[in-house]
């Protein structure tokens, strides 16, 4: 039995390239069991989880990247989130359900890829936008690499019921290569290449590895954890309300007699009567608390 929610990075020497495995169990049944995704969202999200991961583990950061696709087509919005403590967490938006996980028929023509990274270190969170290329997700993110003048990358995802999983191979930068192998980066594509999904979505790291690279200098490093946890909480929930302020926030308690802020990551749900409402506010007012950044976060909606 393999371990559950692991990624593994790895070095190919004999091709001079670089590699990561991700595969998410729990991680994924958790991220789907209160959306009723339709087939295509759900194959797509799942996709999506597996690439954010991966690209996640090529980037030194100390923070979150989110990987966004927003297009006019029958899905309108996905983003997954990944921190650098290995947590994700993500969702999709749908009109209709397309019937097809091609990218541009599920998004529509004029889909944009957004990438953004926001990281302790930089002052400004970095965004990276491109045009949705490609059939499926692992195209649309070779071609951001490549657009963005990135090292060569290719990845290879799959995505069943209890399981997503993938492999993203990169070349090594120049100074990083010690073979010098001319044919290296095109053996390890073809040999990335024979990978089922099934065996993606089963077999473990090692395995894998060694049934690609039986005959290829290969190093592994330690495993890493992968969990879904979302970043949600009541503190959050509070920012968000006293970024909207007071009047705004009674009208609604008015109308509906309360505040309720579902979660679209977790579905948690954070309830505020007049009397919490009233605390908030008043906590505010004498505390003279500087809202935090996190108050304009785009990740709940009140109802
Ligand atoms: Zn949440």
């Amino acid at each position: 039995m393999r371990e559950r929610d692991k990624q593994q990075k790895f070095l190919v020497e004999s091709c001079d390239v670089r590699g990561h495995i991700v595969q998410l169990d729990d991680t994924w049944v958790e991220a789907v069991a209160r959306t009723d995704y339709p087939d295509t969202v759900r194959q797509i999200l799942g996709e999506a989880f597996v690439a954010a991961a991966l690209l996640a583990s090529t980037i030194k950061f100390d923070g979150k990247m989110t990987l966004q696709v927003r297009g006019k087509g029958p899905i309108y919005l996905l983003v997954v989130q990944v921190t650098n403590e290995g947590t994700v967490r993500g969702l999709a938006r749908w009109h209709d359900v397309p019937d097809t996980t091609e990218l541009m028929t599920a998004f529509g023509a004029d889909a944009r890829m957004i990438i953004s990274i926001e990281a302790s270190k930089y002052a400004e969170p970095y965004q990276g936008i491109v045009a949705l290329e490609g059939d499926c997700l692992a195209d649309a993110l070779q071609a951001y690499f490549r657009t963005s003048e990135q090292l060569p990358t290719k990845l290879y995802l799959a995505v069943k019921d209890t399981t997503a999983a993938g492999v993203l191979i990169q070349k090594l930068p120049v100074e990083e290569r010690t073979y010098h192998d001319a044919d290296g980066w095109q053996r390890a594509n073809v040999l990335c290449a024979t990978l089922t999904d099934e065996e993606l979505c089963t077999d473990d790291s090692h395995t894998l590895l060694h049934r690609i690279f039986h005959e290829e200098r290969v190093r592994l490093f330690e495993p890493a954890s992968v969990a879904f946890v979302c970043s949600c909480s009541r503190e959050r929930t509070d920012g968000m309300l006293a970024g909207l302020g007071r009047a705004e926030v009674d009208s609604i308690v008015e109308e509906q007699g309360k505040v309720e802020i579902t979660c679209e990551f977790c579905d948690c749900v954070y309830n505020y009567d007049a009397v919490d409402v009233a605390g908030l506010f008043m906590g505010i007012a004498t505390s003279e608390t500087q809202l935090g950044d996190e108050s304009n976060d785009a990740d709940v909606t009140h109802h």
